[in-house]
């Protein structure tokens, strides 16, 4: 079954770095959470250069990590190359980065997912907000069915309105190819 529950404490639209942390996030912290995702496999896939951390990446990743958070901890059960960015130069320019293997990195992410209780993933686009009295009350998937939520999450990546066409067909958010 896709969504057991119509009703959540707290849905998060989008499968990125930054879903799956907002999603495992409330989850861990024992809410009802549904993350929203168009395609299961793709929860957690790298960019075109599977890196984690790097110089203006590497604080936020390590302040991620020391609030309980699962980027670094896949990064480090993924790695295959660690590196001190611009190690001759002071410390406060200093970043780690390290290259992940691009297939395990998501598969662990996913399986880390599918172990944590009170998650669940929606396969499917979302497509509005339900909004009422200025409030929001959840979401409507591209089918019109509804899901009922306390808070929304709103994990949809850096591609915001950019549109893919593929022949005719024209679609919208990172996809597979
Ligand atoms: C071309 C490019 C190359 C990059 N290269 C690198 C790199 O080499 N190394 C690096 O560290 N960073 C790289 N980045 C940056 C990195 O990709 C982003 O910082 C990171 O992916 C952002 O994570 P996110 O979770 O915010 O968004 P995303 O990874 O974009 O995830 C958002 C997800 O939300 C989904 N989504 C959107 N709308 C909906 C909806 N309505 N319903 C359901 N799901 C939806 C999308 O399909 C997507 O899966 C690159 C970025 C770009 C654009």
């Amino acid at each position: 079954m896709t969504h057991p529950e119509k009703e959540y404490d707290i849905v998060v639209i989008g499968g990125g770095h930054a879903g799956y942390e907002a999603a495992l996030a409330a989850a861990r912290m024992g809410c009802r959470t549904a993350m929203v995702s168009m395609e299961r496999t793709a929860i957690g896939r790298m960019s075109c250069n599977p890196s984690i951390g790097g110089i203006g990446k590497s604080h936020i990743l390590k302040e991620l990590d020391a609030l309980g958070g699962e980027m670094a901890k896949n990064a480090d059960y993924t790695g295959i190359q660690y590196r001190t960015l611009n190690s001759r130069k002071g410390p406060a320019v200093r970043a780690t980065r390290l290259q992940c293997d691009k297939e395990w990195f998501p598969i662990r992410i996913q399986h880390v997912i599918a172990n944590t209780p009170g998650l669940h993933i929606i396969e499917s686009t979302a497509s509005n907000l339900i909004l009422r009295n200025g409030r929001v009350k959840g979401i409507l998937l591209e089918d019109g069915s509804p899901i009922g939520s306390k808070a929304v999450v709103l994990a949809t990546g850096t591609f915001l309105g950019g549109k893919i066409h593929v022949g005719k067909k024209e679609l919208g958010g990172r996809q597979n190819w």
